[in-house]
């Protein structure tokens, strides 16, 4: 089902976002770090090194992505979606991503 504001998952008015899903667990390499104009994909491997040890994967912050794709194309696992394209097996990572956020 797609989100919409009457979907409690989906507390207030929702833009568009970029997702990263399953691909990038156990490879967070950072590519897309290293591209992101507004700094919203974390744990940031350098200024979050703890963080960035602790987790298996990288997660981008609905809130404040800009939606511009740069990150899109240098994952080197096709990690990267933008919100609309998400896999159906991969839905979940829409809300994993927000979540590490919360
Ligand atoms: S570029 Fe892809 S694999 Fe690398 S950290 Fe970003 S999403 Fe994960
Ligand atoms: S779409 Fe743009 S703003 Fe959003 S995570 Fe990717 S590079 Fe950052």
């Amino acid at each position: 089902m797609r989100p919409n504001q009457s979907d409690q998952t989906y507390k207030k008015e929702k833009k568009m976002t970029y997702v990263i899903c399953e691909p990038c667990i156990d490879v967070k390499d950072s590519a897309c770090v290293d591209v992101c104009p507004v700094d919203c994909i974390h744990p940031h491997p350098t200024q979050a090194a703890d963080e960035f040890e602790e987790v298996n994967q990288l997660y981008i912050d609905p809130e404040e992505c800009i939606d511009c794709g740069v990150c899109e194309p240098e994952c080197p696992v096709e990690a990267i979606f933008i919100e609309d394209e998400v896999p159906e097996e991969w839905e979940e990572f829409i809300d994993i991503n927000a979540e590490y956020f919360e």
